[in-house]
């Protein structure tokens, strides 16, 4: 998979990109990621991206011309039109559920805004979908492509351990995960659960399997909406519900 970042700091983004397993993963050609500095595209003399804002307003916002010109770019050198992304608090919500869809493209580009934001005429013209990481507003859009790249990547066959290591995990099969211990079996008086150390291997996932739907019950009971739950799964949460109910 080809990944695009337009962005007015590629150097945040390739220093975030370049660590740990998304780093390692790049390293090993399972994701090929470019960082492009939107400044090397301006027709301006003094090289400006951005202007005042049309009607007034706070803060300067970018223009079309560099923006447009660096995306017709990444087009020409990825063979292809990637599917292009914006960074935006006023887009949908990202879920673990598109993030594997997402990762199932072979090209796409992400567009992180700055500033107060960007002149809506190229949002209109290039942009195919808009992404928000939270209801809350940050200064760029690079932090919320770092996401979005890294939650993509770790999808990539190969770029985990094994397959496993992400159909377990929170928000996969919408469910959270179940706690996890390692070494000392004690600590601070705590002691690691005996289930875990018994050898059993079905009841060890039995235990996973409860403590994940437990976890899920108390903290998010909104995702057993999307939750595809077994006969098992149901009436263990059916004893969990009736022993709140008694204890009250
Ligand atoms: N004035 C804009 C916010 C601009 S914030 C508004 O009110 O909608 C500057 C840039 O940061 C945005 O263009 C976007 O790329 C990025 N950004 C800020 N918060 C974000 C969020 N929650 N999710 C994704 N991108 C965000």
């Amino acid at each position: 998979m080809r990944i695009d970042i337009l962005t007015l700091f590629p150097d945040m983004c390739e220093s975030v990109l370049s660590s740990s397993i998304i780093g390692r993963a790049r390293e090993n050609n399972l994701v090929e990621i470019h960082c492009h500095n939107i400044r090397d595209y301006t027709q301006d003399k003094h090289n400006r991206v951005d202007d005042t804002p049309y009607g007034g307003g706070m803060g300067m916002i970018m223009q079309t011309q560099p923006i447009y010109d660096c995306f017709m770019s990444v087009c020409e050198q990825a063979e292809k039109r990637p599917h292009l992304i914006f960074m935006s608090p006023q887009g949908k919500t990202l879920t673990q559920s598109r993030v594997c869809e997402l990762s199932k493209m072979n090209n796409i580009a992400i567009l992180c805004g700055h500033y107060e934001g960007v002149d809506e005429r190229v949002i209109e013209e290039i942009v195919d979908e808009e992404i928000s990481i939270g209801d809350y507003v940050l200064t760029g859009g690079e932090l919320p492509a770092m996401v979005l790249a890294d939650s993509i990547s770790r999808m990539l066959p190969g770029v985990l351990a094994n397959d496993e290591a992400f159909q377990n995990e929170s928000h996969y099969g919408s469910l959270l995960e179940y706690p996890q211990y390692t070494r000392p079996f004690e600590w601070h008086d705590k002691k690691v659960p005996d289930v875990l150390i018994s050898g059993h291997h079905a009841n060890i996932e039995k235990w996973k399997r409860e403590r994940s739907l437990e976890r899920t019950l108390k903290r998010r009971p909104d995702m057993f909406q999307n939750a595809q739950l077994t006969k098992k799964d149901k009436e263990f949460l059916k004893t969990i519900t009736v022993q709140k109910i008694t204890a009250k």
